[in-house]
Order: structure tokens, then sequence, then C-alpha cells
């Protein structure tokens, strides 16, 4: 029996409605940025299977570090106990945050690291003695699939079950340039009538509703508006982090910095799961108390788990060596050209990029996982890319590692694509 075969008895894999989509592609091997599947066949992960492996699957320098590291430390608790690759991991990853963030939290993963917020954030206000318990979030942002992350989340297609259950969260329309005003009047007219405890945003990219760009003067605005109302600002940095954009984090772009960054995906390149949720001093200190209660009594069993850590510092190391930073700006250039090439095509409606990150919305109507969409998915598969369309957006996010002509052999591949829609 193939591995495909032996999947269906006991396997329930996510976003999949296994009725009418029994079959999972079994892969064996990952190395660079390619995949290999039970058949032998190989794919480009034109999208660093969700953003994660930006340094190439099982990437030689971290895993030498991460092996050194399962020889001496697997596991330890992290409450009571701290160790050296979380120390360390808080340094560098201090030194490459945008200004005013002081503490770094664990957790497991990207919902976790935006549960761990929320719950920081109404905490920070209860233990200041005011009750606030109303969120602000872009419409069509995506935070994840845990309650919390879920209740600030703005795409109905996954909440439907769920929606009489989940926190109060009041929606913005995202800054297209144009809407200041009507934006800021949302604004206003929220935290008049809402105790606002926070605001949730994925900086300038909006990663699960296909990868929509947004104004970053119009997101600085509506950041100044926070502050100066005390409302909480939480950056969901957990698709944009570790230089997607060209920077290290989306929110270098702009001049008003987050309290809260949540981080995940590529933190640790894949490689095993870890998120990180960041603070301020001013948030940490509002949970210093005599009274043990107003501590984050918040935790994850496999909170700092050293290995983890391990493979994060690894990849900041990474990210910042020269050789990233050209290949990223090497990307960007390539991207950029390739925009060009393709813009006016009468298929594609609009295109948009920011560093590695490319898009381009298909001139067609089509359902988010429908079956135009798993065509193109197919169509992308059988020439050796995996590329993931997302309702008419295919987007690009490859690997830093990715060779030019693996890059061109993706664009030629979205260019006959279009030829069959
Ligand atoms: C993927 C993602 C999450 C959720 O992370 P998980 O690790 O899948 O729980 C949260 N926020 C953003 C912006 C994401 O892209």
């Amino acid at each position: 029996m193939t591995l495909q075969e032996r999947d269906k008895k006991h396997l329930w894999h996510p976003l999949k409605q296994h009725q009418l989509n029994p079959d999972s592609l079994a892969i064996v091997k990952a190395k660079g940025c390619l995949l290999t599947d039970e058949n032998g066949n190989e794919y480009i992960d034109a999208i660093a299977s969700w953003y994660t492996c930006m340094f190439g699957h099982c990437n030689d320098y971290i895993i030498n570090k991460v092996y050194k590291q399962m020889q001496q430390l697997d596991q330890v608790m992290f409450s009571d106990f701290t160790h050296q690759p979380a120390i360390e991991l808080s340094e560098k990853l201090i030194a490459i945050l945008p200004e005013g963030q002081a503490k770094i939290f664990f957790n497991d993963n990207g919902s976790t690291a935006v549960e761990a917020a929320i719950k920081m954030a109404l905490q920070y206000y209860f233990n200041n003695d005011e009750k606030r318990s109303t969120f602000i979030a872009f419409e069509n942002g995506f935070h994840g699939d845990t309650f919390g992350a879920m209740g600030v989340s703005g795409l109905s297609v996954y909440n439907g079950p769920f929606e009489d259950l989940l926190i109060e969260v009041k929606r913005i329309p995202v800054p297209d340039g144009s809407n200041h005003d009507v934006i800021l009047s949302k604004l206003k007219s929220i935290s008049e009538e809402c105790k606002v405890a926070g605001f949730i945003y994925e900086p300038l990219v909006q990663g699960a509703a296909g990868m929509k760009i947004h104004d970053a003067n119009g997101l600085n605005e509506v950041l100044k508006f926070c502050k100066a109302n005390s409302i909480l600002t939480i950056a969901d940095e957990v698709m944009t982090g570790f230089g997607k954009t060209g920077r290290h984090f989306a929110s270098d772009y702009i001049d008003t910095k987050p309290d809260i960054i949540c981080l995940s995906k590529a933190l640790t390149a894949g490689l095993v799961p870890m998120a990180i949720t960041s603070c301020s001093q001013n948030i940490y200190d509002a949970f210093l108390s005599n009274d043990i209660a107003k501590g984050f009594f918040h935790c994850h069993t496999y909170s700092g788990n050293p290995i983890a850590c391990v493979a994060a510092i690894a990849s900041i190391e990474l990210l910042t060596s020269k050789e990233t930073q050209d290949n990223i700006q090497r990307i960007t250039e390539s991207h950029t050209v390739f925009n060009i090439r393709i813009k006016n095509h009468p298929k594609v409606k609009s295109t948009r990029q920011l560093g590695v990150i490319f898009a381009l919305d298909l001139d067609t109507n089509m359902q988010r996982y429908g079956s135009l969409r798993d065509q193109l998915l197919k169509f992308f598969m059988d020439r050796g890319v995996f590329l993931r369309p997302l309702g008419n957006t295919i987007y690009i996010q490859v690997p830093y590692v990715i060779t030019n002509a693996q890059l061109e052999k993706v664009y030629a591949t979205i260019e006959a694509a279009l030829e069959i829609v």
C-alpha cells in the first residue's frame, strides 16, 4: 500500500473536506527548495511550506546546531527553570525586533502567540483596575484558529459554527490610501461606545486574506489613534516576520511601533514549532505586584523548548547574514521584473509585491476552495511547482535560498496557468 492509501485509514487533515477531497500527497523528503513525493516527483516549494522554511528545508546550518543541542539539553520546564538557548534567543531577538520590545514570552504556535497577546492586553487593564474587553481588528484579518485568535480573525469561512461564542471584536477596513476619514470616524465611535483593550493587526500584509497589502501611512494613523486612546497595539507578525517584506519585520516600515508582537512560522525556519509573544516594558510592569494573581498565569508545557530556541537562534543568524540579505534583495528585484512582465496580462486583474511576497489576482470569480482552485493547484503540481492559490489569488513566497532558475520556473508555470483559466 502506498503512503497515500494508508493515510486514509486513521488521519484527519486540517482545512479539508475529506468527502470531496480524500487524497493527500505523501512527501518523503525536503531539501533546500525541493519537496519529493513518494513516487519520486519533485516540487519547488514556492510558498516555503506556509512561510516557514525561509532558509530552505533541512538547512544544514540549523540542523547541526539543533543536533548539538539535542545531545546537551532536550527539554526542561520553563516555569522555575531557565537555560542558555532561551536567554541567547531573547538577546538576539530583542536586538532585531522593532524598538520598544523588552520581554519575550514563549508559546507553541501562531494561534497561541495571539492568544497570549489577547490575554496580556486584557489582564493589563484588569491589573490596572480597569475593565476593557473589546478588541478592534481589520476586516478579513487572520490571526489563528484557537478561540481568542479566531475571534479577532475576520475570515468567516473559518468561524461560522463558533461565531456566537467569540470575544467582542469591532472591525475596521484596511487603509487603502483614500479611506482615512472613514477609518478614523469608525475608530472614534468604537472607542466611545466600547471599552477597547487592544487593536490587533497583520502589519502591511494580510496573509490568509490573499496576501493583501495595505497602506503604511494609513496604518500608522490607526496606530497613532490607538496610542492616544490607550488602546494596546498588537502586531501579528506571524506571517510577515523575519525578512519576508524586505525588512526584518513589517513593523519596521511603520513609524508607530506596537506594544505587543506575535511571532512564529519562520521563527524556527520550519524545523520545529515554536512561537513568541513579545511586549514592551510597560506591559510587563503591569504584571508586577505583591499579589500573585496579577502575574501572567498562562503556560504551555513546551514553553521555551531548548531545541526550538536553538533553531530560532540559528535562523536569526542566517537572517542577519549578508548572504540572506542579498538573497532577499535578489528575489525582490526578480519579482519586480516579473511583475512588469505579467501585470498587463488580460487574465490578471491586479498584482502586488512587498519584499519576497508577490501576489496576483486572476480576473475571474473563484471560490476559496472551489474546483477552479483545485484545478490550478493540480496544474502547478503536475509541472513540479507547489503553489497554493487562495480564491482568485496566486501568490509566491519562496525560500530565500531559491535559485534564479527555480524562480524562473515558478514564474513560467504561473504564466502557463494563465492560459488555462
Ligand atoms: C499562520 C498565522 C497564524 C496562526 O498560526 P498557527 O501556527 O497556524 O496557529 C496567526 N496569524 C497569522 C498572521 C498567520 O499567518
